[in-house]
């Protein structure tokens, strides 16, 4: 079975990388590897651009497809290998048809999108962290979630609305975590490489999202809530002073050499 190496666990900071097609789809290329996070756990998926001999296609969604179900505790719905795809702007799919499988390609994504999409993600880590800190059974009535570069939610299935004072709470408590600025670790089961965990202090959570090395960052989060339909309440968290650097961000040096020699 095929399946893309996925660069992104291997450095999450790799922006550009020299990759093959491996498969050619309607309106999708599929690489051999890839820098590009597809959507996942919430996370919103990467964009960026693929420079092939005939030209330049942009990518304006990553999706991962198949994989194997893995059967580890706490890892439920969790699939190892699978192939990425890198879904094609509208406007360069009619030119899809001079690519041809195996043929050389740099891909880059936008590293500032992916800044920004980490912090969010780590930031929901904490919003989340704080919630299940102030009622516990929420984290069988967790419904959703969704990460974009500008804000993070949880949605809940829930008897009673949160009120002020719930929000209030959480976002003290989330806050407080962060302040504490321990180092976030970002690993995988020695076994098992896709299945791959978050952990601050105490709190682990399975999950294959990209994620900062500190909270530092994120700044002050804030905190608020709103109802979306019959019991079903969102917790929003918002980060106004993050402090995006995408200094960490580098090319793929060593495949990118190997290409030019
Ligand atoms: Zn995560």
């Amino acid at each position: 079975m095929r399946t893309t190496d996925k660069l992104y666990y291997l450095d999450q900071y790799l922006y550009q990388t020299q990759a093959h097609i491996a498969t050619l789809h309607a309106e999708a290329i599929e690489l051999d590897r890839t820098v590009a996070f597809p959507e996942g756990g919430g996370q919103e998926a990467d964009i960026g651009t693929i420079e092939t001999p005939v030209g330049i296609f942009r990518f304006v969604w990553t999706k991962k497809l198949y994989g194997t179900p893995l059967s580890v505790e706490g890892f439920t719905g969790v699939k190892a290998g699978g192939v990425v795809l890198h879904l094609v702007h509208p406007d360069d799919i009619d030119r899809l048809g001079a690519l041809e499988v195996g043929m050389p390609v740099t891909i880059t994504i936008d590293v500032e999108r992916r800044a920004r999409l980490t912090l969010s993600h780590t930031a929901s880590h904490f919003l989340y962290a704080a919630a299940l800190a102030h009622e516990r059974e929420l984290k069988q009535l967790t419904i959703g979630c969704h990460i974009k570069e500008d804000a993070a939610r949880f949605d809940f299935l829930v008897e009673t609305s949160f009120n002020a004072e719930d929000v209030s709470a959480i976002q003290t408590e989330a806050n407080r975590l962060m302040a504490d600025n321990l180092p976030i670790i970002n690993d995988h089961l020695p076994e098992h490489y896709d299945a791959r965990f978050w952990q601050y202090g105490d709190i682990y959570i399975p999950c294959g999202g990209t994620h900062l090395e500190t909270p530092k960052a994120i700044g002050a989060l804030q905190v608020r809530r709103k109802n979306t339909g019959k019991s079903k309440e969102r917790l929003i968290c918002t980060f106004e002073d993050a402090h995006i650097d995408t200094s960490c961000y580098h090319v793929d040096a060593e495949r990118l050499a190997e290409t030019a020699s």
